[in-house]
């Protein structure tokens, strides 16, 4: 059997590849790599896109984190509540700041922040909140933002997975203070590299993340504040921009894709056993994965693998439990839905070419693991 990958970028470049090329030989012909039409082009088309006021294009999805942060004034002594369940970017931006990350598990059908805990999490030193919409599901964000403005704490939204992804009509990215975007290239909106954005319909906001995109720089060589290098090539802007008018097909693509995945979970009698992404109603699901959950994960990973069915954990350590975070204390037990679910999570091959065909070999795999193991267990 052919093997199935878990992500074809190849199948998304294809079609795109003479558009693509022109748009790179454009950028190449101007000899302009540093901010520029591009930059300005694809933040009015993605403010739009996001419907927020207004976009700043950086470097990466954690570089827009970050970048958030240090415009929000965040350092040393801040708390920031987040999810114990994400990328480690989510929290490494804070602990780079000298800040400290506050972990709240995750409501275990949505793997997002319970929105409970983070309203307990809260308290005196809190100066932000960190909702990720994981795999592209939107979080419970309403009430977070709910939440936070009742402690006057800003919100900013981790949407680095869910460009596209609604809750009650509206996208993610402009309900918090700031919102943050990855076109990391296995994002829904992929770069050729590396690029970022954030978000925001905060005037001031927007403009001292500008300032602090090139170095706090508000003249020729005159520094106002401790920035940084946070621009994104013109280069990837060409890119993105040819890439993003596609973004709400791919999305219908990869929705019909997910549905047809749990069909045919349903129809080959495996959902005893397989739980499966679950979209609350007046959530958009993007799924940038397919994540499901299945207790012996690893047995089923290793069959996957076997057959050569592209599959990957995200995540197996949750956050509160890695090494470079040992300082805050944490012991096994802390999040106990969180570290269930980097024990049972397993993402199957989901991108927007994905042929019917190509599902059923997975699902085929699927079964001829997950059967066998019932029989054992008979
Ligand atoms: C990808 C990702 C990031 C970081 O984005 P990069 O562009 O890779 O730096 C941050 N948070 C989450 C949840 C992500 O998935």
């Amino acid at each position: 059997m052919s093997r199935v990958p878990l992500l074809d970028l190849q199948a998304q470049y294809a079609p795109l590849r003479e558009a693509l090329l022109r748009a790179i030989t454009r950028v190449c012909d101007t000899q302009r790599f540093i901010l520029g039409p591009e930059i300005e082009g694809l933040e009015r088309e993605l403010a739009a896109l996001v419907g927020v006021e207004h976009a700043v294009a950086v470097s990466s999805g954690t570089d827009a984190l970050l970048l958030a942060l240090m415009t929000l004034g965040i350092g040393a002594g801040d708390e920031v509540v987040t999810s114990a369940f994400s990328f480690f970017a989510t929290a490494g931006t804070i602990v780079r700041l000298g800040a400290r990350p506050v972990f709240v598990d995750i409501d275990p059908l949505t793997f997002n922040l319970d929105p409970v805990e983070t309203e307990r999490a809260v308290g005196p030193r809190t100066r932000a909140i960190i909702p990720v919409h994981l795999f592209g599901l939107s979080a419970d964000i309403e009430r977070i933002v709910e939440t936070g403005n009742r402690a006057g704490v800003p919100v900013v939204e981790d949407a680095a997975q869910a460009i596209g992804a609604t809750c009650g009509q509206k996208p993610v990215g402009g309900f918090g203070t700031l919102g943050c975007f990855s076109f990391y290239p296995t994002k829904n909106l992929g770069a050729f590299g590396d690029a970022g954005l954030l978000t925001s319909n905060d005037p001031s906001l927007a403009k001292r993340a500008q300032l602090l995109r090139v170095h706090g720089m508000d003249g020729p060589y005159r520094h106002t504040a401790v920035g940084g290098n946070f621009r994104m090539d013109a280069l990837q802007a060409a890119v993105l921009r040819v890439k993003a008018p596609h973004l709400a097909a791919w999305t219908t693509a990869r929705r019909m894709n997910a549905s047809r995945y749990a069909r045919l979970f349903r129809e080959a009698d495996l959902t005893d056993q397989v739980i499966l992404p679950i979209e609350p109603t007046g959530r958009r699901h993007v799924y940038n994965q397919f994540v499901i959950r299945v207790s012996g994960r690893d047995g089923l990973k290793r069959r996957l693998d076997e057959r050569g069915i592209g599959c990957e954990i995200y995540y197996p350590v949750p956050l509160h439990l890695q090494e470079c975070l040992s300082f805050l204390g944490h012991r096994e037990g802390d999040f106990p839905a969180s570290e269930r679910a980097s024990r049972e999570v397993l993402a199957l091959p989901m991108f927007p070419e994905l042929t019917i065909d190509q599902q059923r070999r997975v699902i085929q795999s699927c079964a001829s693991y997950l059967r066998q193991r019932t029989r054992l267990a008979a």
